[in-house]
């Protein structure tokens, strides 16, 4: 009976620990993620084709708002389907954390 009782003592303290370990690794190196990506994303055609270049919509959307995807139009779905001004306009009125707009054209 006591081989079992340390057994279960052993793991479940193992358990614990990687349990307190994991928490604290999600608490102190949590990655903050611009919120300005999940809007310029819902404005996006969302069809995750690839045709601009990146793996994703949301992929594209992290390149618009660091002011690394040059181009708007690369969307070709996005330049045959959807006006491109509600983006422009959220970039306007949401720029950068220190006040410079973000650098896009169209
Ligand atoms: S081309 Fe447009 S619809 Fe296709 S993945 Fe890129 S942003 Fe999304």
């Amino acid at each position: 009976m006591m081989p079992l009782l340390y057994s279960v003592l052993i793991i479940g303290g193992i358990g614990l620990l990687f349990g307190v370990g994991l928490s604290l690794a999600s608490k102190y190196l949590a990655v903050e993620e611009d919120y300005r990506i999940d809007e310029v994303e819902k404005l996006l055609p969302n069809y995750n084709c690839g045709a601009c270049g990146t793996p994703s919509c949301k992929a594209f959307a992290t390149e618009i708002v660091s002011g690394n995807a040059g181009n708007l139009t690369r969307c070709k779905p996005g330049k045959r389907d959807k006006n491109f001004n509600p983006i422009l306009e959220y970039l306007k009125n949401n720029p950068n954390s220190d006040g410079t707009p973000v650098k896009i054209r169209l």
